[in-house]
């Protein structure tokens, strides 16, 4: 499915990564389930091999290059849908504990299959983000909580926040055109202190990496239901 192993290696090393056989075998396995399922059941609408392999693998694993992870930090991946950032980012680094959240249980069911596939660990949740953080296993338990193509940044802070530790980080990954900056009262609202961005190309694509150090608690009214956040954003 994907190009052969040299191949891989040369593109990701434009990027300042490199991988081992074992992890390009994982990758490979994930690019030829996804297309298959997603015949089936609406996955990503990025079919074409190099395209999973640069916009979906690269672009995950990229977030290892621009934030610190310590070993055996545990992540909790805030609709993940097939897997986006965190299952590449188990392959690249599989000290990381991952938990993976989705709200459509189809999704679920998919990483499931794919996890057992490739073998990592996994935590799968199906759920919506504002009722799993308000359970006390949950509930300010993860070293970082990331999220790609979910909501804007002020939904997304309350969706992605309650689940941090004190000390914790919070990482959007983002395309270019969205003013950013009307997340920042929300995360002081949550706990978080100034968000940082970081800015770099994926191919042609102008992409962002947003981070928050969680630094107080959240108040326990938060988050609230989706109705509320939707209708009255932080
Ligand atoms: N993160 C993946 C990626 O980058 O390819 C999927 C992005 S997809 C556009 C958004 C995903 O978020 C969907 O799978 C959706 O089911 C999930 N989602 C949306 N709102 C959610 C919520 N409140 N709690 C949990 N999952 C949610």
């Amino acid at each position: 499915m994907l190009r052969d192993f040299e191949l891989c290696c040369s593109e990701l090393s434009e990027y300042g990564l490199t991988m081992t056989p074992e992890m390009y075998e994982k990758f490979d396995i994930y690019a030829e389930f996804l297309v298959e399922y997603n015949k089936n059941v609406n996955l990503t609408a990025i079919t074409d091999a190099d395209e999973i392999f640069l916009k979906h693998f690269i672009d995950s694993i990229l977030i290892c290059r621009y934030v610190d992870i310590p070993e055996n930090a545990s992540v909790i991946d805030v609709g993940t849908g097939a897997g986006f950032p965190s299952v590449p980012l188990k392959i690249f680094r599989p000290d990381i504990k991952i938990t993976l959240l989705d709200s459509l249980n189809k999704r679920i069911v998919f990483l499931n299959q794919l996890c057992e596939k490739i073998d990592i660990q996994a935590n799968t949740i199906h759920g919506r983000a504002e009722d799993i953080s308000k359970m006390a296993e949950y509930r300010e338990k993860f070293d970082f909580s990331c999220a790609r193509a979910v909501a804007n940044m002020s939904l997304l802070s309350e969706l992605c926040v309650p689940f941090l530790k004190v000390g914790g980080t919070f990482i959007s990954m983002k395309g270019p055109g969205e003013d950013i900056s009307l997340g920042q009262n929300a995360l002081n609202v949550l706990g978080c202190d100034k968000m940082n961005e970081i800015n770099y190309m994926l191919g042609m694509d102008s992409r962002r990496i947003i981070t928050a150090k969680k630094i107080s608690h959240t108040p326990t009214k938060y988050p609230r239901n989706s109705g509320q956040i939707k209708k009255k954003p932080l």
